[in-house]
């Protein structure tokens, strides 16, 4: 995955959209399609949204203003599981870096 197309949105909330999107972070982004990249931009959408309602992610020392820690990190389901069985079908997460940043998929639900 290009990550112009994914700029700003962070490793975090990237590999968790293409997860929903089904889409393999290794795909070339001119490679995408027209389909496909609506899907990219509604998943990203949502999983923004759903970041925000669990009140961001607390992976980075990220505290609000009552000093709680955000829990989204609970809802991952692909980032920092390397290994760990796909929460759709079972298989093992791979975690792979493409241009400096850490990228988090399911082989089986993202083979294309
Ligand atoms: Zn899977």
């Amino acid at each position: 995955m290009d990550s112009h197309l994914v700029a700003g949105v962070g490793n975090i909330y990237a590999s968790e959209a293409l997860f929903r999107a089904r889409i393999n972070p290794k795909l070339p982004a001119r490679r995408l399609g027209p389909a496909r990249c609506a899907t990219l931009v509604q998943t990203v959408r949502e999983v923004l949204a759903d970041a925000i309602k669990a009140g961001g992610s607390s992976l980075r020392d990220y505290v609000n203003s009552k000093g709680e820690a955000g829990y989204f990190q609970n809802n991952f389901s692909v980032y920092d599981r390397t290994g760990k069985p796909c929460l759709v079908c079972g298989s093992p997460i791979r975690s792979l870096v493409l241009g400096q940043r850490s990228t988090f998929y399911c082989p089986r639900c993202q083979a294309r």
